[in-house]
């Protein structure tokens, strides 16, 4: 069975059974039943995201589970809450099933948005803690203090002293009775690390530095309002591969919030750790990044604040996590489907040697009927350099277009019967070569609109067939999206290869899935070429069965023209007129035309 790596980053959430990849849960659905259920019942063309809201559930109880296991371990004195960062996960499929399976658990949202904050007065269960993090003008300020009059537990984390000015005069000039709790998000020392550490130290974007946390208490005490200050906050960055700067940055935040409780600051009572917890994303062992586990990291927290706030004679804060990526990757798995292959393996059937081909043509014939194990190496060195020669014969034209491409199939039969003969010889020429060997997978769907991070931070996601998993990927290869743009592709790299199945596609159709790509995703894609997102739909997963449920399909021409501002209407009335001025058909035909127009725009922009 060929897995794919997926012990490495599959965390028991798929199996392969049977050559197929199905989901580790109650009935054990195949990807392949899903996918052809989804297609039969509503007609999806395009790619699919496929979501498992069991999968959301599995992680905040892992989560929660850690931390109060923790928490009672060291008899620590403080509890622990979480909220999930908005911008990680909007679409409305995700926030249904998040409030479904978060149900149990004092669990709140994360807003860093004027769009996100109404998201989270809408959908915040009553007492669950929404956190206002970002950059916020008077207006924000004022919806934050209707949602806590309307009563919710809001804290707005101040990223300068100017908001905190605007809060105050807000509060003064305002009928509001309640002030939402008040937050400083600290500039700490600590630095992140990965693709994301920018959010961390001393030259960060965000935060308050010493001295200006000492002016905002100060601040606060003037106008009698210290009694609001709850939480103190820091985010050192996102995928935080190792645990170091999560432990430097908790013990620098312990101490602040001890220092800040010494001065007066009473009601502060909860530390906000931020997000960073990563996931492992690679399929790869020499590529693994994650260096610790969520049971080492809520010790870690638990421990590190409870051995200061005992050394600084304090109450133990709550604590309270933003995790995103750790919350809402696993749960989204896009599924795309080949459309077409482009081989570098030309068959030898296409050879169409003349009864007279020019002499290196004949040389090269020569050499792939006669080479063996003992002469492979130089055959190939002789193969490469005829191959030169004669390209260059045919740009001089000396040569015509058959002779070149009885040349391009003949050096590819060499090179690969080279590569088969010396296979227990690790020349590392011959490794290139074979790795220049690629079939290309034309699949049906946009890397830019459903993985921008791997367009533009070359973040790896998992890659698996959904099938064929009792055969061995032979293949070196590339994937290829749709779009007409030569970064909308998945080169093949040797240091981490992808291998994948040699496909019939006229007999078989060949579905990949794209995994973990439930976070940042989906928010941050892009419309290039004017791809859509994806079609998507909810997979329960049951006893005996699964159901599909929410089904959305992409948004038709129509939609996404509209969406850039143009008139429909009057792209429909331009296009009746020009063909009912057609002369040479009649007007049946015409209606036909009209019809097929009007249909067209009621697709989706993939390819069916
Ligand atoms: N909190 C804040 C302030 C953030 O900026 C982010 C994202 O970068 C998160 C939480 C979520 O981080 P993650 O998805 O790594 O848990």
């Amino acid at each position: 069975m060929i897995n794919f790596g997926i012990n490495k980053w599959g965390n028991n959430d798929f199996i392969v059974e049977d050559s197929l990849l199905k989901i580790n849960h109650l009935s054990k659905p195949s990807f392949k039943k899903i996918i052809d259920k989804s297609i039969k019942d509503y007609n999806f063309s395009g790619p699919i995201l496929l979501l498992f809201p069991h999968l959301i559930k599995k992680q905040i109880k892992e989560l929660f589970n850690s931390f109060n296991k923790s928490i009672k371990e060291i008899s620590y004195n403080g509890n622990f809450k979480a909220v999930f960062p908005l911008k990680v996960n909007q679409s409305s499929s995700f926030i249904k099933s998040l409030l479904d399976e978060s149900i149990d658990y004092e669990y709140g949202f994360e807003v860093g948005s004027k769009p996100e904050l109404i998201l989270a007065m809408r959908f915040c269960r009553e007492n669950r803690p929404i956190i206002i993090n970002g950059f916020k003008d008077e207006e924000l300020i004022k919806m934050v203090f209707l949602a806590k009059n309307i009563g919710h537990d809001i804290t707005i984390v101040i990223e300068g002293l100017n908001e905190l000015d605007s809060i105050i005069k807000i509060y003064k000039d305002s009928h509001y009775k309640d002030m939402p709790n008040i937050g400083f998000r600290i500039r700490l020392h600590s630095l992140g690390d990965g693709n994301w550490a920018k959010s961390s130290g001393i030259h960060s974007k965000f935060g308050l530095t010493s001295t200006e946390i000492l002016e905002a208490v100060n601040i606060l005490e003037k106008n009698g309002l210290l009694d609001i200050l709850k939480m103190v906050h820091f985010h050192i960055g996102s995928q935080i591969n190792t645990i170091t700067p999560f432990k430097k940055a908790i013990r620098e935040i312990g101490n602040i919030y001890a220092e800040l409780r010494k001065i007066g600051a009473t009601s502060l009572d909860c530390i906000d750790i931020g997000g960073g917890l990563n996931i492992e994303y690679s399929q790869h062992s020499n590529d693994i990044q994650k260096n610790y586990t969520i049971t080492e990291f809520s010790n870690d927290v638990i421990y590190l604040i409870k051995e200061i706030s005992n050394k600084k004679c304090v109450k133990d804060p709550d604590i309270l996590i933003e995790s995103g990526r750790f919350i809402a990757s696993s749960h989204c798995v896009l599924v795309a489907r080949t459309l077409e292959l482009f081989s570098d393996d030309i068959k030898k059937r296409a050879l169409n040697l003349k009864s007279q081909n020019p002499p290196l043509i004949e040389e090269l014939n020569y050499l792939y009927n006669n080479i063996t194990k003992n002469s492979a190496r130089e055959y190939l060195h002789d193969s490469l350099d005829h191959m030169e020669s004669l390209l260059t014969l045919f740009d001089l034209g000396y040569i015509d277009l058959q002779d070149r491409s009885n040349t391009e199939i003949l050096v590819n039969l060499l090179v690969k019967k080279s590569i088969q003969l010396l296979k227990d010889k690790h020349y590392k020429e011959l490794l290139s070569i074979k790795d220049m060997l690629q079939e290309k997978y034309l699949l049906n769907f946009s890397i830019f609109q459903s993985l921008p991070d791997l367009w533009a931070i070359n973040q790896n996601f998992p890659i698996i067939p959904l099938d064929k998993l009792d055969e061995p990927p032979t293949r070196n290869a590339s994937i290829f999206d749709i779009t007409c743009d030569s970064d909308g592709e998945i080169e093949f790299d040797n240091t981490k290869p992808l291998y994948l199945h040699e496909v019939n596609l006229e007999d078989e159709d060949y579905y990949i899935g794209f995994f973990l790509v439930g976070a940042y995703q989906e928010s941050l894609g892009a419309k290039h070429n004017l791809f859509a997102k994806p079609n998507s739909i909810v997979v329960e997963i049951t006893e005996n069965d699964f159901i599909l449920k929410e089904s959305k399909e992409s948004n038709s021409i129509n939609k996404i023209l509209t969406d850039m501002d143009y008139d429909i209407d009057e792209f429909l009335s331009y296009f009746y007129n020009k063909i009912s001025k057609l002369q040479k058909i009649n007007n049946i035909e015409k209606k036909d035309f009209k019809n097929y127009v009007f249909d067209f725009l009621k697709t989706n922009s993939y390819l069916r």
